[in-house]
């Protein structure tokens, strides 16, 4: 069995791909995965992401503002009350992003700041986005205490120093379809390396297809592929891949 620790189920095609969210979860469940997570992104599209995930008992969701949507309308008291809705179970995505958006570097540290407070707070572990940011995100994890709540950095292709300095913090490190791609050099020896007790797997669907499925839209049925491409790094069965990864899911957010 597989879980897909991050995905973003609000933003799928549910047009001409998918009938409704009970079609994306049927769909997963017939490839073996059997919990999703869905990311939040900004305080404005929260109550509908919890209205769609709400009616299925192994989809969670998380509250968050991302590092590129910082300029979304934010209150700090909304967020803690959306917060506190019984299918969170994590804070984020938050974090920073140089890469896309290095305007908005003073209004990311802040929301990242009050985030990473929030989750202490509520003892609610977070969800990371870091791009071309290492040093400041570690900085700020590390002055406002984030051991104390841990989390994941998602969709993970910074070093393994990195990786190990947010190891060191308790967090865990989450490997989408990026480590499929023929150029993730680098990232495919950072994942060898890991140990597959702090490895998660995610989708980040709609984005980021694994291969064989370059050029689709994503969706969490395709987290297999993932877990598949670690099997081949790692040379640890498929199964085991599957069951640590949800095992560390499980100790992570359901706690
Ligand atoms: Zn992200
Ligand atoms: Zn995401």
């Amino acid at each position: 069995m597989f879980v897909d620790s991050h995905c973003h189920l609000d933003k799928l095609d549910y047009q001409d791909l998918h009938q409704g969210i009970a079609d994306v979860v049927a769909k997963a469940k017939a490839a073996n995965v059997n919990e999703l997570l869905s990311v939040g992104v900004t305080l404005d599209a929260f109550p509908n992401m919890i209205e769609m995930i709400e009616p299925f008992d192994n989809v969670y969701a998380s509250c968050g503002v991302h590092p590129l949507d910082v300029e979304s309308d934010f209150s700090f008291d909304l967020m803690r009350q959306y917060a506190q809705h019984p299918k969170v179970v994590a804070i984020g995505e938050t974090g920073l992003d140089y890469h896309y958006q290095p305007e908005t570097k003073p209004l990311q540290q802040q929301r990242f700041e009050q985030q990473v407070a929030l989750a202490v707070e509520l003892n609610k572990p977070l969800i990371i986005h870091t791009r071309n940011a290492r040093q400041d995100t570690l900085d700020i994890l590390r002055s406002g205490g984030a051991e104390k709540c841990g989390g994941v950095i998602h969709c993970f292709t910074e070093d393994l120093a990195f990786a190990e300095a947010a190891m060191e913090l308790g967090f865990y490190i989450s490997i989408s379809g990026i480590v499929t791609f023929r150029q993730a050099t680098e990232l495919k020896e950072v994942v060898k390396a890991l140990p597959l007790e702090r490895l998660l797997i995610e989708t980040d669907s709609p984005y980021l297809a694994p291969v064989p499925h370059r050029g689709k839209q994503n969706q969490p049925a395709y987290v297999v592929e993932v877990a598949a491409y670690i099997e081949q790094l790692k040379g640890a069965a498929l199964s085991e891949v599957g069951r640590k990864t949800s095992e560390n899911f499980k100790n992570l957010f359901l706690r």
